[in-house]
């Protein structure tokens, strides 16, 4: 198989050696499917075949349960949280020795520009290790259900998104197994590879056999660990579509959910705000990771007086953005992640012309091959519009305006989804004022998809429930929480 290679500076060199095919990840060992079937991982950028990779049966995820309830019982609920701590400080020591190897990877799995990897997603997923192995051994004062001794669930499944692989699996993995759960974890069919990766991470660390399992695979093996008994808690992000359907599955039964579904942010930049920097956060908020972020200010709410400059300001900097090879580290926007969501990004931005929206792109030039959509603006857009209420997740943003504040909070939360949002102004009394009124799990202030181990993070409505991140991120893993 192909290797690959980035090198950042002269000096250092990161070279991904990619084997043809992966096997599932069970009792911290590699083996095939019992079905013997397999999928195929592609780069988004050049269509190419990374690797062969085995899809989970139910048999599979019998024996992934298994083994995450023996180690559960036999070795992890019986560790002390200082030596649990121990094993994700080693964890998160390794991502960080291993990190442009990791960052390598997801660029050609995922599409995304090598500088994001290595700059954002990587660090980070070792940050959440960190921080989570800091708590192991002090539960006790986190304020959590159970007060001085909180308890684990169990055995908990985890399904994660091709967004970002490497980080939602650090923010679902490193605070379960911090609580003392085991976990049988399955990374989307499109971005498995990152995380075939971290189980070789897991046996280097000599995590005990069966505390963490990496199960491949599409819906159905998603479904088949929502559906499995031996499951005790669920913890999905994914599409809202997929969430609810995971909310009836486990209706009636003692199965918690933790569900981290999508959004539809708006940024909102008044008159008074530093406009060079608010147009930076605008273009960070839609173009990073090409648009394919829950969190995204996919909708810019703009003060009337001041849209056109912004528009203007705007488009000039899009025109100089960047589109191509995720693995040049000049690269800005990457490649979209699959075919699918190519089409799913293309047949909504017709809808969004045909229902009278005015589109712009930046007319950049675009790959021959691989998956790829130019930054693109629509101006004049409703709030009837489908691209102002609907998820496009990818680099399309959608301009509407308002003249007072409380029009700006009465357009931002008229969404089914309550995520994120972002408010650009000088005036703090003004920040605090909106940020009280706007139906956001996360609202930023003068700047946009800032990220931190130590926040919280999650939604209201048609976003989810539950968090993830900081102390709130312990509480879905202990026993007598709500979600
Ligand atoms: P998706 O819901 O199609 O897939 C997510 C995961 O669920 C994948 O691993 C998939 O294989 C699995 N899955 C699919 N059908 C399933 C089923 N019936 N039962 C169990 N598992 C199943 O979503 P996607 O297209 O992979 O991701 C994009 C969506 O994720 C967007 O809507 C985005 O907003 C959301 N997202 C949310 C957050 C957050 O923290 N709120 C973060 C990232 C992505």
């Amino acid at each position: 198989m192909p290797t690959f290679e980035y090198a950042p500076a002269p000096e250092s060199r990161a070279v991904v050696d990619l084997k043809s095919s992966y096997g599932l990840f069970i009792n911290g060992e590699f083996s095939d499917g019992q079905g013997g079937d397999s999928f195929k991982s592609i780069s988004p950028a050049t269509e190419e075949v990374l690797a062969e990779v085995s899809v989970a049966s139910e048999a599979d995820i019998d024996n992934a349960v298994a083994a995450a309830r023996t180690a559960y019982t036999r070795v992890w609920s019986k560790m002390s949280g200082a030596d649990r701590g121990k094993y994700l400080y080693r964890i998160a020591r390794i991502l960080q020795e291993r990190a442009r190897e990791f960052a390598v990877l997801e660029s050609l799995d995922n599409g995304k520009p090598i500088k994001e990897s290595r700059d954002v997603d990587i660090p980070l997923a070792a940050a959440h290790f960190f921080y989570n192995a800091g708590w192991a051994d002090k539960l006790g004062y986190a304020a959590l259900p159970g007060g001085e001794n909180p308890q684990p669930h169990g055995v908990v499944g985890q399904i994660i998104p091709w967004n970002f692989p490497m980080l939602m699996l650090a923010w679902k993995i490193a605070p379960a197994l911090a609580t003392g759960n085991t976990v049988v974890l399955k990374p989307a069919e499109t971005t498995p590879l990152t995380a075939l990766l971290f189980a070789e991470v897991c046996q280097q660390a000599d995590l005990p056999p069966g505390v963490v399992n990496i199960v491949t695979g599409a819906g159905p093996t998603g479904q088949a660990i929502v559906d499995h008994p031996g499951i005790d808690k669920l913890a999905f992000t994914g599409s809202t579509g997929v969430g609810k359907m995971i909310a009836r599955a486990i209706a009636g039964t003692r199965k918690k959910a933790t569900l981290e579904l999508g959004g539809k942010a708006a940024n909102i930049v008044f008159d008074d705000a530093p406009i060079d920097q608010a147009v930076e956060g605008i273009v960070r908020g839609i173009f990073f990771n090409q648009g394919h972020v829950c969190c995204a200010g996919s909708r810019l709410l703009v003060q009337e007086s001041i849209a056109e400059e912004v528009e203007s300001r705007l488009k000039r900097r899009l025109g100089t953005l960047r589109v191509g090879d995720p693995l040049d580290k000049n690269t800005d926007v990457g490649a979209i992640n699959s075919r699918a969501q190519l089409d799913r990004i293309v047949a909504l931005t017709d809808v969004g012309e045909a229902e009278g929206a005015v589109r712009w792109d930046n007319g950049c030039e675009l790959p021959s091959k691989g998956f790829w959509f130019r930054p693109t603006v629509f101006t004049g857009v409703t709030q009837t519009h489908r691209i102002a209420q609907e998820e496009v997740f990818g680099p399309v943003l959608s301009v509407l305006t308002f003249r007072t504040p409380q029009e700006a909070v009465a357009k931002a939360n008229n969404t089914p989804y309550g995520l994120s949002a972002g408010i650009w102004t000088e005036k703090g009394s003004r920040i605090l004022w909106m940020a009280d009124q706007l139906k956001a799990g996360v609202v930023w202030a003068n700047t946009f998809n800032q990220f931190d181990p130590t926040s919280p993070f999650g939604g209201y409505k048609e976003s989810g429930y539950g968090r993830e991140g900081g102390r709130h991120g312990l509480e879905p893993y202990v026993k007598g929480t709500q979600s």
